[in-house]
């Protein structure tokens, strides 16, 4: 879709009613921390909507996605996941559990510009994610098989 239908589609989805739906699936990630995938979403969710479909899970996620309320989180080899915090900010996630939590840092325009500085590009953004192993699993692996942080 070419950028300036595609701004007059969200034009229109931003002025319709917020459906009684969408508003539930995003109270309900806008609830957790955990930046669940749309499957987990969905169960969180049907407990207060059960007549509600995993399709109809997916496709608010987008509208969402889109509008800018809420972020997807895509990395290669791991499941989509949502983000209720839609102001950019850095993850770390576990190697071994895939667990994603958000990392206490601010967000750097420091590293936007220097990288402008050394290229021909206009940086307009950047994401981050740390890798790492929680300290539930750190538990369940041998004693010194990763760095300590104590
Ligand atoms: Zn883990
Ligand atoms: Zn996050």
């Amino acid at each position: 879709m070419e950028d300036s239908r595609r701004m007059k589609t969200l034009d229109k989805q931003r002025n319709l009613r917020m459906t009684r739906q969408r508003q539930g699936i995003l109270e309900e990630l806008r609830k957790t921390d955990t930046h669940p995938s749309a499957d987990e979403l969905f169960s969180r969710v049907r407990q207060h909507m059960p007549r509600i479909s995993l399709g109809t899970v997916y496709r608010n996620l987008e509208i969402l996605s889109e509008l800018g309320e809420i972020q997807t989180i895509e990395m290669a080899g791991s499941l989509k996941r949502f983000d209720g915090i839609a102001e950019n900010h850095y993850h770390i996630r576990c190697l071994v559990c895939d667990r994603l939590v958000d990392a206490p840092l601010t967000v750097s325009t420091e590293l936007e510009n220097t990288v402008q500085g050394y290229t021909d590009f206009s940086i307009c953004g950047h994401k981050l994610e740390f890798s790492g192993v929680c300290p539930d699993c750190r538990r369940h692996q041998s004693p010194g098989a990763y760095p300590d942080n104590d």
